[in-house]
């Protein structure tokens, strides 16, 4: 386990995202020299560039990104639409993705794991939630190998920082999810492993491509940080800005201090500013994430500083009771009373509290518990 390190935190900043030009066939044609195009991650106006450059109608692109998108394609015989020819040169020129499944795990309680192997042979999980009494479809996706921010209380953090995703590895989760199930995800939340903001612009690229390719509106997508500070003004002023959840879990900078290295650079009354410039900006609400550590951060003080905290403050809170996290030691599970304690006390308020339900602790996919290992 390793403190907040800069150089790591550095190291690990935006990678370029896929820079395929958007339709000039020169370059195309360039790229088709180098060997196969990838076309999972191509948004509409870059398939339409390929097309082109194959001597194909534009309509061609839209027939495409509606099999790799919405139908869900594994492979190119699948799309039946389209003319032989073309299905063969594709066949030929391109490829549609190569990311795999390495490992699925199903809860008792419904939850799907996927653990995913990229090209690199790194691996990284998704997961699916089912909530009963909801249609909805949750995808909980990762956006970096590991990560650099060092929380004390979470397996991802203790792993330290391995690479950034791309763009489409991070959109192939979602697909891969819709491939095995056949299901449609309707929700996405950036709650994986990795630090969202310390992969801005290929969270920001991902984002695009969920929400213009798998037609996932922006309200069903939530990122969720440590509290980057500079970047939260950033996504304020973006074109399309997602519903942004904190992870906050302590009412003071000092207990803060103690469990997340990242309080050290942007502490928690900066974090609040940053937090009322992106409601005010964008009329949004954010989610304030707690996490109900035993007797640690699930005290009635905590609880009273707490409220007082978000008192004028556009917000949600949801408390997440500690799940348990090899390694992590000196931690403990909250008591079933003191986070209905807890819980009581914020209503009193005024605001909206939830409990999360513990989905997937059984098969180590419960928040926190991701850390990229073939372990069982
Ligand atoms: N890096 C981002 C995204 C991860 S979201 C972030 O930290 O916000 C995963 C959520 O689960 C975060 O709120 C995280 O703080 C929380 N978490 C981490 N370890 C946990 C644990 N052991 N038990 C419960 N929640 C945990
Ligand atoms: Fe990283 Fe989030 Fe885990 Fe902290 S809680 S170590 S920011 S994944």
């Amino acid at each position: 386990m390793e403190d907040f390190n800069e150089q790591k935190f550095t190291e690990a900043k935006d990678k370029t995202a896929d820079n395929l030009p958007q339709g000039e066939n020169a370059e195309y044609n360039k790229l088709l020299e180098m060997g196969k195009i990838r076309l999972c991650g191509l948004n509409l106006a870059k398939l339409e560039g390929l097309m082109e450059s194959f001597g194909e109608k534009k309509f061609r692109a839209s027939q495409i990104a509606s099999w790799l998108y919405t139908k869900n394609a594994k492979n190119f015989d699948e799309m039946s639409d389209i003319k032989k020819e073309l299905r063969e040169k594709l066949k030929e020129e391109a490829y549609i993705t190569d990311v795999s499944i390495k490992k699925k795990q199903i809860s008792a309680d419904g939850t799907l794991k996927y653990l995913l192997e990229y090209k690199d042979k790194n691996t990284a999980e998704c997961v699916l939630m089912r909530f009963d009494n909801r249609a909805n479809l949750t995808a909980c996706v990762s956006s970096q190998i590991g990560c650099a921010m060092g929380c004390k209380f979470c397996a991802t953090g203790q792993r330290g920082i391995i690479r950034n995703l791309e763009p489409y590895e991070i959109l192939e989760q979602i697909l891969t999810i819709q491939r095995d199930t056949g299901l449609k995800v309707t929700n996405v939340v950036f709650m994986g492993q990795g630090e969202p903001f310390n992969n801005y612009n290929n969270m920001m690229e991902a984002i695009r491509l969920i929400n213009s390719c798998l037609m996932i509106g922006i309200r069903r997508i939530t990122v969720s940080t440590c509290g980057i500070v500079p970047k939260i003004y950033d996504i304020a002023q973006e074109d399309l800005v997602p519903t942004l959840a904190i992870s906050l879990h302590a009412p003071n900078s000092e207990l803060r201090a103690q469990i997340m290295p990242v309080e050290k650079r942007y502490n928690i009354e900066d974090l609040k500013k940053a937090l009322k410039f992106y409601t005010e900006k964008t009329g949004k609400r954010v989610t304030l994430e707690y996490v109900l550590i035993g007797k640690l951060t699930d005290t009635r003080d905590c609880a009273m500083e707490l409220a007082h905290f978000m008192k004028d403050l556009k917000c949600n809170v949801n408390l997440i009771p500690y799940n348990p996290v090899d390694g992590a030691l000196g931690f403990k599970k909250p008591d079933k009373k003191d986070v209905m304690k807890f819980k009581f006390i914020l209503e009193a308020s005024g605001k909206k509290v939830t409990v999360r339900l513990e989905r997937g602790a059984d098969i180590d996919a419960a928040c926190g518990q991701l850390r990229g290992k073939d372990i069982r």
